[in-house]
């Protein structure tokens, strides 16, 4: 597929989601960078939705290494939790951040609770410049419910508590590639991917 840039940055440092980012976008014939290759300092994420953080973080990225710009905001919502953790994924148990605290306190809040209904959302944002009117922005989402006990070693975060309700596995559990393939992130990303078609 024929690109607008031959180089873009993503406004990530956690390195499970860099990994499923840059793997998704292998296909692509341009330099995918992370941010830390250009020593960007974390962007403050104070907003309540997954959109305006994922914004942020793109022009953040973007303003400091005058490149495109790829930013992921995403995170796990559980129904009996009424959505939390939510856009409060990564430091759902404080700082420093740390996935073995996070998925305790998913499992201790959710103790007890019949309903483990959740799903991962991802919103990813892609800025042209820091300034960009007309940022494109693609949305995902992957149900599935959150089990009693971890199971499996791959993937990150929540992963080992995430069980898809098609697969009958956890997200750690399952092969990379098709993680990739049924997630919020790569779902979001194929539509991304689709409306950057549009555009080149
Ligand atoms: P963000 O970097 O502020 O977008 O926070 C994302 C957080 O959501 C991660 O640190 C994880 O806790 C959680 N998360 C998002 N996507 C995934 C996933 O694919 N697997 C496991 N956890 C995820």
């Amino acid at each position: 597929m024929a690109m607008p840039f031959n180089k873009l940055v993503i406004a990530s440092s956690n390195q499970g989601k860099l990994k499923e980012l840059q793997a998704l976008l292998h296909a692509l014939d341009i330099e995918v960078l992370p941010q830390s290759a250009f020593n960007v300092p974390e962007a403050e994420e104070p907003y309540v939705t997954f959109i305006e953080n994922a914004l942020t973080k793109a022009r953040h990225a973007s303003r400091h290494t005058g490149l495109p710009a790829l930013a992921d905001d995403s995170g796990i919502c559980v129904n009996a939790l009424q959505g939390a953790p939510g856009v409060h994924s990564a430091r759902y148990a404080g700082e420093p951040r740390s996935d073995a605290h996070n998925n305790a306190k998913l499992l201790q809040s959710l103790e007890g609770q019949e309903d483990r209904h959740a799903h991962y959302y991802c919103v990813m944002v892609l800025v042209r410049h820091a300034d960009d009117p007309q940022p494109l922005i693609a949305e995902g989402i992957w149900q599935g419910e959150i089990l009693a006990e971890a199971k499996g070693e791959g993937g990150f975060g929540y992963d080992p508590l995430f069980l898809d309700a098609k697969t009958g596995q956890t997200a750690a559990e399952l092969p990379a590639e098709i993680k990739n393939r049924i997630s919020h992130r790569g779902h979001a990303m194929a539509k991304l991917l689709h409306q950057l078609e549009r555009l080149a």
